[in-house]
């Protein structure tokens, strides 16, 4: 049984795995995070009375909070989840994504070092850091129109070219995990997943926002054609992934995971109206009327794809969900938990943590 630091537990995947932690294993575990507009204990009410569970609200820029809670919890593995992620905030407002996702990194690193130092040699031998990124470091691939024949994806060798303020953040960020484990011998993993969807996500995010703004009567913005493709994975399934590697994977390695589920986001919006308009049906019409484009986002990245082979090869991984099961239960999720929906909406999921 390892003790496990979760940092940025009480966001979307952070969730996930913390939930994957305390049901299906016999793990402990300390959820730090800020508890930022993205972070929402309510998405941990089925593990928070858990007695393997532990909840610390530090900010991961903060050293010595960081280093009071490596030093209480004596943690033998690090899922370093916490992060600003999402990419239009980053446009319009860098600075947090800085702040956190470099910043906060080192900060992290560095009481992950100091930590490490401490620990007997077994102990040492057991240490894991994992850094949870993504795909978004690699920048764009060839879109299907612009060129014809088997198109690349991005493996693990692939270089970084990231495209937004968020991006690079991120890739500076496993530059620095990349450093501190051949200057420091820091033992460190990193994963770079492609986008995930599922229970619990922010409703800012494209799939949460079409259901809801669906069900809503509001339009859904659809930026420029809607042909960008991403490669979806279900956010369980990048859960069961994350906690593998963390566990099993060899150090000094980089795995990326993915769902091979590409779509273009108008794909992505049609299957959810044509879901609602199964499960939840209107009045009169579809709730594809409601689809409106809008100016695409500046430096928006035409096409991700993972090639995720080296995790299925070296550790047995495999997506249990398709994109069809997977949008489903994603769907019929949101449509069983518009109280959760309603708290942030409203903001007060928020409130009821600082106690007003
Ligand atoms: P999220 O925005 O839903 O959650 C981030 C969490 O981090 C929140 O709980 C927030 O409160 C916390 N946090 C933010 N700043 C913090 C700080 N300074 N100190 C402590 N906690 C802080 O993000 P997510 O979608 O769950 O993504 C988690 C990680 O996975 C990120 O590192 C992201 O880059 C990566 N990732 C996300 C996706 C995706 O599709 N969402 C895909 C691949 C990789």
């Amino acid at each position: 049984m390892a003790k496990i630091l979760v940092t940025g537990g009480a966001g979307f995947i952070g969730s996930a795995v913390v939930r994957h932690l305390i049901l299906n294993t016999e793990h402990q575990v300390v959820n730090l995070d800020k508890l930022t507009y993205a972070g929402n204990l309510e998405s941990l009410s089925s593990v928070s009375d858990n007695t393997r569970y532990a909840f610390e609200q530090v900010d991961i820029c903060d050293a010595a909070e960081v280093k009071r809670v490596f030093n209480t919890y004596q943690p033998d593995l690090i899922m370093h989840l916490a992060a600003e992620s999402h990419v239009d905030r980053s446009i319009d407002g860098p600075g947090d994504f800085i702040q956190t996702n470099l910043v906060g990194t080192f900060t992290l690193l560095e009481q992950a070092r100091a930590y490490f130092q401490t620990l007997n040699a077994d102990r040492q031998a057991n240490f894991r850091f994992h850094h949870i990124s993504t795909d978004e470091v690699y920048g764009d691939l060839p879109h299907p129109e612009e060129q014809s024949g088997v198109l690349p994806l991005f493996t693990e060798k692939t270089a970084y070219a990231p495209s937004s303020p968020y991006s690079a953040s991120k890739a500076g960020s496993d530059h620095l995990v990349r450093a501190w484990q051949r200057t420091f011998g820091l033992p460190s993993l990193i994963t770079n997943c492609s986008n995930n969807y599922g229970p619990y996500h922010f409703p800012e995010k494209l799939i949460p926002l079409m259901i809801l703004n669906a069900l809503d009567s509001k339009p859904l913005p659809v930026y420029g054609k809607g042909n960008q493709i991403r490669d979806w994975l279900y956010v369980e399934d990048h859960a069961r992934a994350l906690v593998l590697v963390a566990l099993e994977g060899k150090i000094g390695e980089t795995y990326n995971i993915g769902g091979h589920n590409e779509k273009q986001n108008i794909e992505v919006v049609h299957t959810i109206c044509d879901l609602l308009d199964e499960l939840r049906p209107k009045s009169q019409g579809s709730y594809r009327d409601q689809i409106t484009t809008v100016k695409d986002r500046p430096g928006h990245d035409m096409r991700y794809a993972i090639d995720a082979s080296k995790i299925h090869q070296e550790l047995g991984w495999k997506p249990q969900e398709t994109f069809e099961t997977g949008i489903r239960a994603t769907v019929q999720w949101y449509l069983d938990n518009l109280e959760w929906c309603k708290h942030v909406q409203d903001g007060s999921y928020q409130r009821e943590r600082l106690g007003g």
